[in-house]
């Protein structure tokens, strides 16, 4: 019998934000959603934008729509082109395509900037003379209503006048801004009166020197979204109460079409901080390796680090998006990565913490190869040729001179299996001056080629080992959170004060496969028994250096299976 047709997605499976657009779609309101990712370049992005990113992009494919890509530089004191380097390489990695729609809020400020005076003209906008400060204090508070700036009531004239002449220059940074006249008291601070140019005067990546004024984003996000014919113009939830804000200027002003703002729950993952002020700061202060140091939370970090888009993109779809905030785990990221890199990633045999075998009767000077399978998981990624001789590293771990009862691996007197290759027997132990065992003295037992006995026996343990005369030297650094605490900052003290001083430790004297030499960083494998493994950028064509991406073992499935 032939199986049931497999139902179509039911309506409840969508999460509020597809639900919204597939009834905009369905409605004919928006016949395809054009959506936008708006990354400030003040830092590189985070995994937090990796879900921003996903969803943008995500929902305007399922819905035969399109995403832009906006930069929002609105504050040229912060803004680099190393930062836009960096968004435009990590919304591509992460599987994305903008095609021609690349912009920038700058790309708007003449237009802004016209629709500000007509603001004015409308007696909606005025210029204030009141310091920042000022204008703080006269905001109010959240149980206080705002007070009027005795500047509120200028004529439109002298606005006008004073506006044009903040374009011109005559006046230094600070002295003066132009704010939305809308009501000092409103119970929404949002709406008291906001600021929407400020006198600045810095070059702009883009525009140089043209400008000496600047929008501020609630002025120009909600425009830039109208310019565009943006549709749904999703943010987290920090913005809901700019909504009045974005929906009184597309009201006020002669926009060629009429958004609206939707706000989700922003990520936040355990023993993370996503935050790219904060970041910039373990970047500045010399506490990282840079913006994309395995351990940091950016997607560049997160990418050395050996993560594959597609495990983000799963996690993205796998967490989805809700109105309420929430924490994530990292062993739930982490999950997402183990199930694409145990897929995909060969495997291969590495000895970080090396002890010397010799095998006392295995021919001195010979040399076999063996066959070695490069992944369980997918019999079409085929087998490799490991070279076996007489002198063989295994990890130091994996022998005991005196083991614990449940101990299973190497000891005096005992047989393990190698790894594809043979059983061997440690007949006896050689140790230092410090009687510290410095090497092994086994036998092999040629009968056992391949690692099978044709007696059936089968040792408890088997075990990766590399011959120690093919073997390459590398370097293994391997990772863990960055922060010692699940949720870092929580006491109220300092962030730094929470650093992991285990997050990295850098193994020196690891040994690897000769066919590991020489690989493109980026390069992810399995070492057999050790996690998943990437080449960094800092391998040299002599000496690979490799990224713990994750450790074997998932903790997060096995949190779910008792839950
Ligand atoms: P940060 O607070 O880390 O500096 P940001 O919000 O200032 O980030 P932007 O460049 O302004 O960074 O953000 C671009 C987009 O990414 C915005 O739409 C923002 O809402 C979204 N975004 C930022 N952080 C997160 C997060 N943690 N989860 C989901 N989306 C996020
Ligand atoms: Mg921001």
């Amino acid at each position: 019998m032939a199986n049931p047709p497999e139902p179509a997605p039911a309506e409840e499976t969508l999460d509020f934000i597809r639900e919204i657009v597939a009834e905009d779609v369905r409605s004919g309101r928006h016949p395809a959603p054009v959506t936008r990712f708006p990354p400030e370049p003040n830092g590189y992005l985070h995994v937090g934008h990796a879900k921003s990113i996903c969803l943008n992009f995500g929902v305007a494919q399922e819905f035969g729509g399109r995403t832009h890509l906006r930069f929002d530089d609105t504050n040229p004191t912060k803004e680099e082109q190393e930062y836009i380097d960096s968004i435009k390489e990590d919304v591509r990695w992460l599987g994305f395509d903008w095609g021609k729609h690349l912009y920038h809020a700058s790309d708007y400020f003449d237009q802004l900037y016209e629709w500000a005076e007509l603001l004015v003209q409308k007696g909606l906008a005025y210029v204030d003379d009141l310091t920042a400060d000022q204008i703080r204090e006269y905001r109010g508070t959240l149980t206080e209503p705002g007070k009027e700036s005795p500047f509120r009531h200028r004529t439109v004239e002298e606005n006008l006048d004073l506006f044009r002449r903040m374009r011109k220059g005559e006046f230094p940074d600070g002295a003066r801004v132009l704010r939305a006249k809308i009501d000092m008291a409103s119970p929404n601070i949002n709406l008291r009166d906001p600021v929407m140019y400020r006198i600045l005067h810095a070059s702009h990546p883009m525009t140089d020197d043209e400008w000496c004024i600047y929008p501020s984003y609630d002025y120009a996000h909600g425009q830039s979204d109208a310019i565009e014919g943006i549709t749904h113009s999703l943010c987290t939830l920090e913005f809901e109460d700019h909504r009045p804000l974005y929906d009184w200027f597309i009201e006020h002003l002669p926009v060629p079409s009429r958004p609206r703002q939707y706000e989700f729950a922003r990520l936040s993952l355990t023993y993370t901080v996503l935050s790219k002020r904060f970041l910039l700061r373990l970047v500045n202060e010399g506490r990282v390796r840079g913006w994309d140091d395995p351990r940091m939370p950016t997607i560049s970090g997160l990418r050395r680090r050996g993560f594959p888009a597609e495990a983000l993109r799963q996690f993205a779809e796998r967490i989805g998006v809700a109105k309420r905030e929430s924490v994530n785990e990292y062993a739930a990221l982490e999950h997402e990565v183990r199930d694409v890199l145990n897929r995909t990633s060969p495997r291969r045999m590495a000895v970080l913490r090396p002890l010397r075998v010799v095998l006392t009767n295995y021919p001195e000077g010979q040399v076999e190869e063996i066959e070695v399978g490069n992944n369980p998981e997918d019999p079409s990624a085929g087998t490799r040729k490991v070279p076996f001789a007489r002198e063989l590293w295994i990890e130091g771990d994996d022998f005991l001179e005196d083991p614990p009862k449940k101990f299973f691996r190497l000891a005096p007197g005992r047989e393990v299996r190698l790894r594809a290759a043979y059983f061997i027997t440690c007949q006896g132990v050689i140790k230092d001056a410090a009687g510290q065992v410095v090497e092994l003295r086994c036998t092999y037992d040629p009968a056992t080629r391949g690692g099978s006995a044709p007696d059936g026996r089968s040792p408890k343990a088997t075990l990766h080992w590399l011959s120690a005369r093919h073997a390459q030297a590398a370097e293994v650094r391997l990772y863990d959170h960055l922060f010692a605490r699940a949720d870092p900052g929580a006491d109220g003290g300092d962030l730094l004060a929470d650093l992991s001083p285990k997050s990295e430790e850098v193994v020196t004297g690891a040994w690897v496969e000769p066919s590991l030499v020489g690989l493109p960083a980026g390069t992810r494998v399995q070492f057999e028994r050790l996690g998943y493994f990437c080449v960094d950028r800092d391998s040299t064509a002599e000496r690979p250096v490799f990224n713990r991406t994750v450790t074997l073992r998932d903790t997060w499935a096995k949190l779910q299976a008792k839950r």
